[in-house]
């Protein structure tokens, strides 16, 4: 079989290279000059980083899988992570239940109920009736307003600006129940967070060069312009300068919206689908410095007057020394497309951030940064309301041979590398069976 592939991120990789293995001829086009979508890095100090900081759980067992098959396991490093929080003007630890104790933003009752909370989710494999309800309302209903207030509000509000309360409880218990996986030892046990030393492009690097290798023809700057369809089947895609490609299944890897912009005529049911869900963007401005930060590699902003929501100083997790001595931070916002930080230059949004930076350490100094970089993705963060079992689309689409995948169809586990790349494993088996059947029922071998 002859497969087209749309979208040289993790998930459209992996359906790829799935299919290599398999003996099929596979075509992957992907728009941006490099493979990896969202994990796309650049050099920093001698040693690729990622463009959006990355990490993974001890429950992402599908990427973990993948390492080992592609030979990368012992570049897997598993480091205990240093999460705190910034509000009132102070850091927080926020690592162990004895943090949680000591925690100022919520009064001490909440802070009993936010870990009571903790336990009830991190116990509950039954998620259905986390559909049917928001993260806000849920909270303030089983824990407590101030809870949500002083803790998950900011949060959400970061995470998803307007749409804060329309979020549904089922994303939040899916981050709680699996991020409790990380704590081998139970909830005492400090959290193991894994990192691929040199950076996870050191994967798609090796993916990549196993996939020529296998013959799997890879065009980059290649942005797909339209996929193809006669009579309600598949047939290739359209380049966007004009060249014409034939297959007999389509994979599209894309993000939903610009699925819908490309696809052939689909049903009026599926485009609703497409539609049910609306997406974040996402900014990184990520700076090296000659000091470092704070003492926390993670660190959540629940000061809603701060002009960022997370800083993520890499360097408390692999060291500077990895760098060139440098100290890396990621300053973080998820951001509606319309939001004003879109159409601010970089030195726009350096200005707003940098007095921000010495409220968390008042030493900080402009001379302590030697260089920063700018990364924006438009399509980050698919939002999931109320329902979404409802309104989820189907990998396969209503034309036969087309098939998507895409980050909004990661249901109930919030997306991530692992995700991904179980979806570009399920996708790739799909096409393959079908394509079997197909055969069987034209009565081919
Ligand atoms: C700030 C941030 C932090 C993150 N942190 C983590 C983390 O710590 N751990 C983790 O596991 N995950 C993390 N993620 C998520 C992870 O990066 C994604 O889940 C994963 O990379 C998604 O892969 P994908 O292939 O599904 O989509 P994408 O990476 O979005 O890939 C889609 C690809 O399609 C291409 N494309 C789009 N349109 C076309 C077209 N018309 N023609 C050809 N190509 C096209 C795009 O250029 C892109 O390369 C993070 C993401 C962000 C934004």
């Amino acid at each position: 079989m002859k497969v087209a592939i749309v979208g040289g991120g993790v998930a459209g990789m992996t359906s790829a290279y799935r299919l290599m293995q398999q003996g099929h001829d596979v075509a992957l086009y992907e728009s941006s000059p490099f493979l990896g979508g969202l994990v796309r890095t650049f050099e920093v100090g001698g040693n690729r980083l990622e463009a959006y900081y990355h990490h993974i759980f001890t429950s992402d067992t599908v990427i973990i899988d993948l390492l080992n098959e592609l030979g990368l396991g012992d570049r897997l490093n598993w480091i205990e992570s240093k999460v705190g929080w910034f509000d009132n003007g102070r850091i927080y630890n926020f690592v162990t239940p004895i943090d949680l104790l000591k925690f100022g933003p919520v009064s001490f009752v909440d802070r009993i109920r936010l870990g009571l909370m903790a336990a009830k989710l991190r116990g509950r494999d039954d998620w259905a009736e986390f559909e049917q309800i928001t993260a806000k309302d849920w909270i303030e209903k089983n824990v407590s307003k101030g809870a949500f207030e002083g803790m998950w509000g900011p949060l959400l509000r970061g995470k998803y600006g307007d749409d804060y309360d329309r979020v549904a409880m089922a994303w939040l218990w899916s981050k709680i129940h699996l991020r409790f996986q990380s704590r081998k030892g139970g909830p005492m046990q400090k959290e193991q967070l894994g990192y691929l030393m040199g950076s996870f492009q050191v994967y798609i690097d090796e993916m990549e060069r196993q996939m020529r290798a296998g013959g799997v023809e890879i065009h980059t700057s290649a942005p797909v312009e339209r996929i193809t369809a006669e009579a309600n089947r598949a047939t290739g895609i359209v380049l966007a300068d004009g060249t014409a490609v034939r297959a007999d299944a389509v994979i599209a890897a894309v993000p939903s919206v610009l699925f819908k912009k490309i696809a052939p005529p689909l049903t009026p049911d599926y485009d609703r689908r497409l539609s049910a869900v609306g997406w974040q963007g996402a900014i990184c401005m990520v700076l090296t410095m000659k000091r470092s930060l704070s003492h926390i590699y993670w660190m959540n902003i629940g000061d809603r007057s701060m002009p960022f929501l997370a800083l993520v100083e890499h360097t408390n997790f692999i060291g500077p020394e990895h760098y060139d001595g440098n100290h890396i931070l990621y300053i973080s916002n998820y951001l509606h497309q319309q939001h004003e930080y879109f159409g601010k230059t970089d030195d726009e949004m350096w200005a707003l951030f940098e007095p921000a930076l010495r409220k968390i350490n008042p030493e900080f100094s402009a001379d302590w940064v030697k260089q920063r970089w700018v990364f924006r993705a438009p399509f980050a963060q698919p939002i999931i309301t109320l329902n979404y079992s409802n309104d989820k689309p189907d990998h396969r689409t209503p034309v036969e041979g087309l098939y998507l995948e895409t980050m909004t169809q990661i249901y109930p586990e919030d997306r991530g590398q692992n995700y991904s790349i179980r979806m570009g494993d399920r996708v790739a088996a799909m096409a393959i069976e079908d394509a079997a059947s197909r055969g069987a029922a034209s009565g081919a071998a």
